[in-house]
């Protein structure tokens, strides 16, 4: 069975601008790019996981969100298709949930599809919704600091005592 990361978008890999909806606005947290390529070196597949609720208050499109991802892709510059999947969530809060984090049904989804072992896989947030997703699909997680709340205070990292790192860098160069 193979082994991937989940990987929310913002405040994980990229600043989060609440609402992104412009390419130009696409700034990544620093060493994103060398963690993503030694996790891929080690054979990690990568998959994006992303709540927009944007898309579903009307404020922006999902074309909108498509091209800030590309530029994300592009910034990175580890090649393109960089994601073995892609779930954006469009939802916002109080309509039906299909994949809005912490739903866990992409990560269970695609366990599945892609035979991965719970085990050697990680959702790596900085919010609560993405490690109760994670939590929820039973697979490891990991909490990082480069977002809007001081993750030490997530009553899932207290209650789980889910490790926190200061960047997705610093979980990278811990991946076996
Ligand atoms: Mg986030």
């Amino acid at each position: 069975m193979s082994k991937a990361l989940f990987l929310d978008r913002d405040g994980t890999l990229i600043l989060d601008k609440v609402y992104l909806a412009d390419p130009a606005g696409v700034e990544l947290i620093p060493g994103v790019a060398a963690g993503l390529q030694r996790a891929r070196s080690l054979g990690y597949k990568l998959f994006l996981f992303t709540n927009q609720s944007g898309i579903g208050r009307g404020f922006h499109t999902l074309d909108d969100t498509l091209r800030v991802n590309a530029r994300m892709e592009e910034l990175l510059g580890l090649g393109s298709p960089l994601f073995a999947g892609v779930c954006i969530a469009p939802e916002a809060p109080g309509q039906p949930v299909i994949y809005r984090k912490p739903s866990p049904r992409f990560i269970v989804e695609k366990l599945e599809q892609h035979r991965l072992d719970p085990a050697q896989c990680w959702m790596v947030g900085d919010s609560a919704a993405d490690l109760g997703a994670g939590l929820a699909a039973h697979v490891q997680l990991a909490a990082v600091c480069t977002g809007k709340v001081d993750p030490h205070t997530l009553p899932e990292v207290v209650a789980h005592r889910i490790p926190v790192y200061p960047s997705f860098a610093e979980f990278a160069a811990t991946l076996a």
